[in-house]
């Protein structure tokens, strides 16, 4: 594992005890070990967040925390799925960080409408196209200060992005990055690449695979922002939005404020969780 230090000096570090787990992104406090140039990570400080999923043993696992910005690609191939990208966007309202959506590729092809949905409700997007390198220094620009994770189906290009961001540098130096195999698990390989811009990616297979868990119908009603916001003019403050009488958000729907294929996506998750909710 490796820390980096508020003033840039990165070394190696081990953990002390085994309650401890630091995930890539973590702040940590560390002790430097007496006679040795390893230091010890003696403290983790409270997470703003964290980018967990379901392991095969159905328990939570941490995949990263502290994310300010999650960066849902999609791209002309494979053909994007609007709704996986609603769950992605879904999530990150959850994790309560800032998303961005980037359509990668445009040298095969422009985005379809489905994309304007997302910018007019307030979400930053993006076009670009690695093949012909553009706007790929807007992707740096929008990313900022922040700390991102990229997500979205396989094949749309994620990899490439980072790369090209990086320009496959060392910047892979990693702040925490989990080196640690814990007893016959595979090495699960994050680092946090620093950019240009002062923005940091956290990359790993992990991230780049993953699936949001949604478990309740809460987390959904929060995370589709726009319904949400016209929820607060619902006859009952309960409101699903699904058959209830003089429902805003089936108002805005009808009159095309709120987009009836977002609204789609809503009703699709809200059935998932509520059926999870069932089953438990
Ligand atoms: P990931 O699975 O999301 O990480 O996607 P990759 O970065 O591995 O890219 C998948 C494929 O798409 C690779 O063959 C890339 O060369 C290709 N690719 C990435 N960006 C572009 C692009 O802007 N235009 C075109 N035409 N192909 C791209
Ligand atoms: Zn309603």
């Amino acid at each position: 594992m490796r820390i980096r230090s508020t003033d840039g000096f990165i070394a190696d570090a081990r953990i002390k005890g085994k309650k401890l787990k630091p995930v890539c992104g973590d702040q940590v406090c560390a002790e430097l070990i007496k006679n040795e140039d390893d230091w010890l990570i003696t403290k983790l400080l409270p997470r703003r967040n964290e980018l967990s999923r379901p392991n095969m043993r159905g328990k939570v696992e941490v995949l990263a925390a502290n994310i300010d910005l999650v960066i849902v690609v999609a791209a002309a191939t494979p053909e994007p799925d609007w709704f996986i990208v609603d769950r992605y966007v879904c999530a990150a309202e959850n994790m309560n960080a800032d998303a961005l959506i980037v359509y990668n590729k445009t040298d095969l092809a422009p985005p379809d409408k489905e994309f304007d949905d997302y910018q007019r409700i307030g979400y930053e997007s993006l076009t670009c196209s690695v093949a012909q390198q553009r706007n790929i220094h807007q992707v740096n620009d929008r990313i900022g200060l922040r700390t991102a994770v990229m997500v979205g189906q396989s094949g749309v290009g994620k990899s490439s992005i980072i790369n090209s961001l990086t320009e496959g540098e060392e910047q892979r130096t990693a702040a925490v990055s989990d080196k640690t195999s814990e007893g016959r698990h595979t090495t699960v390989n994050s680092v946090m690449l620093e950019l240009d811009g002062g923005g940091r990616i956290i990359d790993s297979p992990g991230v780049r695979d993953y699936a949001p868990a949604l478990d309740t119908p809460e987390q959904v009603a929060v995370g589709f922002r726009e319904i949400a916001a016209a929820g607060l003019n619902c006859r009952f403050a309960n409101c699903r939005h699904l058959r209830e009488p003089n429902c805003a958000v089936k108002t805005g729907v009808e009159s095309g404020g709120i987009s009836s294929r977002r609204y789609e996506s809503y009703r699709r998750l809200y059935a998932l969780t509520e059926r999870l909710g069932d089953s438990k």
